[in-house]
């Protein structure tokens, strides 16, 4: 649908759970506890997502937190995939665990994959993830290129962190079919909130003249993507805070306890909860009148403070 801008928002990015099974640098704090309690329900869910198709989204990543962790995932992504409607329906993960789960997944009807992977050290990896193993991320990337889904690499760079790494990135878009995204961190969670250690996506063209813009895969895309003779896949840049894309953004969120979230770089919610019973009519009505009233921009400025880690939002 439209919302009072005139932006066809038709984009869901549907968070699963606030549970990971890691606990990355940046996204949690390392004493981070969740629980499953308030959870949405498989059935809620349902319930969701045919109002979500009715107001015209056609478009749906699942996220979290780790969607892995759910037990209902597969049943989740079938569920989805059942509607016509649905042109694109994929899920960012760590892909921890994932190779085996990969076959499954894709027969319920996942099209893509985004991979959350910031270092190809396996001992960095371990250290920004806080337990995460690097292999298990390779044998995800090798199954699902196997199995023919595609796959893009999203990479947040932590200055005196990771930073460094950024040329070796580049390599594995060079050599492999895969698009590597670097995404610029948000004031979100403890360690974005100062933009100190932020490393800005010009830094890395300003280093790499050999890369050239790309026709985008799509229209309204967040990355600008680049490419460079005789690569495979491509380099892509996600940068909120250095490039507003707020006049084309077509998102909307639901965060796994049940509220829809305009945008990522607000506050505001809106409590869908108490509106899952009943013949919907009023779910549909409160969901219409959040998504008309999308806000302009975000609000990614020095006061801009987050209620919300990215794992209780949905990244
Ligand atoms: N567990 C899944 C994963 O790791 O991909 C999905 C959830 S995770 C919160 C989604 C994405 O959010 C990850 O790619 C992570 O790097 C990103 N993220 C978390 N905090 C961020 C921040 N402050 N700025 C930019 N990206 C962030």
């Amino acid at each position: 649908m439209l919302d009072h801008l005139g932006r066809d928002i038709h984009y869901l990015r549907m968070s699963l759970t606030e549970r990971c099974n890691l606990k990355c640098i940046y996204c949690r704090d390392e004493s981070a506890f969740c629980k499953a309690k308030e959870e949405l329900n498989t059935e809620q869910y349902r319930i969701l997502i045919r109002q979500f198709v009715s107001l015209g989204i056609r478009k749906v990543r699942l996220t979290g937190g780790e969607p892995l962790v759910r037990k209902d995932l597969t049943e989740i992504v079938r569920m989805i995939a059942a509607y016509d409607e649905i042109r694109d329906l994929s899920m960012t993960t760590n892909a921890q665990g994932l190779a085996a789960r990969l076959p499954e997944l894709k027969q319920a009807g996942l099209k893509r994959i985004n991979i959350s992977l910031d270092s190809l050290d396996a001992e960095r990896y371990s250290r920004m993830t806080r337990g995460g193993n690097l292999q298990q991320v390779f044998d995800a990337v090798e199954t699902a290129i196997r199995e023919e889904l595609p796959v893009k690499i999203n990479t947040v760079l932590i200055r005196g962190e990771n930073d460094k790494e950024a040329d070796d990135f580049i390599r594995l878009a060079r050599e492999y079919p895969l698009d590597i995204r670097f995404i610029e961190l948000m004031p979100i969670g403890k360690l974005g909130e100062s933009g100190e250690r932020r490393v800005m996506n010009r830094e890395i063209l300003e280093r790499h003249p050999e890369l050239y813009p790309a026709e985008p895969r799509y229209l309204s895309q967040p990355s600008e993507d680049y490419t460079a003779d005789g690569f495979r896949g491509r380099v892509g840049l996600i940068s909120p805070i250095s490039h507003r894309f707020c006049k084309d953004c077509n998102r909307v969120r639901l965060t796994s306890d049940g509220k829809l979230k305009m945008c990522l770089g607000r506050t505001q919610e809106t409590e869908l909860m108490p509106y899952l019973t009943g013949d919907g009519q009023q779910l549909l009505k409160v969901m219409r009148s959040a998504i008309y009233a999308k806000p302009a921009e975000h609000q990614f400025d020095e006061l801009f403070h987050s209620n919300r880690t990215m794992n209780q939002i949905g990244g």
